[in-house]
């Protein structure tokens, strides 16, 4: 595949889904991949890019951001409290605020920074032990703190448990976002970004399509 080639059938699910043109925005999950890959992607126009660790991204971002003006970076993996400040900088974007800490955390570092990336609260729709994420019951209140901190959360996000169909946890994310008045859905991958397309994602995170398997074949 390539990023012609999904950049096309997102605008097909979103046709069918009766969903505007570009209403989706596709972020090029490029953890782990080779350089040359990423720059290959960088090179056909694209600039929204997905990074798992803080550690991996300071060491091939903030150059190929000098390179590659607009460069837009979302970080999707959990956030250590001690990494916060330096994932503030580096990203525009964080998916994977949660816990009450990293949300104190983020509101205090944003008074001193006057900034704060935009925000996605994630949820362990699956209720799994060792996936990251607020258990669907405390999201309504987590939410509510959030805007009490004035952090500026603009939507949720979800990782599905392998074994299940997917389109009973988009829905469920959804579901959860309307109710509390959000509006960005951060669901969807290479497998399944098309369901989650038709459910309503804002933002899909795509890697091993676009890029091709991380382990090395
Ligand atoms: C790795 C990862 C992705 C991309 O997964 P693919 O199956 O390669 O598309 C998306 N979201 C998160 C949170 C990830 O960790």
């Amino acid at each position: 595949m390539s990023l012609s080639d999904i950049s096309a059938r997102i605008r097909a699910a979103e046709h069918s889904a009766d969903r505007p043109d570009q209403s989706v925005k596709l972020i090029a999950v490029s953890k782990v991949q080779p350089l040359d890959r990423v720059i290959h992607v960088l090179d056909q126009g694209h600039r929204s890019f997905g990074e798992n660790r803080v550690q991996e991204a300071a060491a091939k971002w903030p150059e190929l951001q000098q390179r590659y003006a607009d460069t837009d970076l979302h970080l999707l993996g959990p956030l250590q409290s001690n990494k916060a400040k330096q994932a503030m900088a580096l990203f525009q974007t964080i998916h994977s605020l949660d816990r009450p800490k990293l949300a104190r955390k983020l509101a205090d570092l944003a008074q001193d920074l006057g900034a704060c990336p935009t925000l996605f609260i994630q949820v362990n729709t699956g209720d799994e032990a060792q996936k990251a994420g607020l258990p669907v019951t405390e999201i309504d209140q987590f939410v509510a703190m959030c805007r009490q901190m004035d952090l500026p959360v603009i939507g949720l996000m979800c990782i599905p448990p392998v074994e299940e169909e997917p389109s009973l946890h988009f829905a469920l994310l959804a579901k959860l976002a309307a109710r509390n008045g959000l509006q960005n859905l951060s669901m969807g991958m290479s497998s399944d970004f098309e369901t989650a397309v038709s459910l309503g994602a804002t933002h899909i995170r795509v890697g091993s399509a676009i890029f091709g398997p991380r382990t090395p074949v």
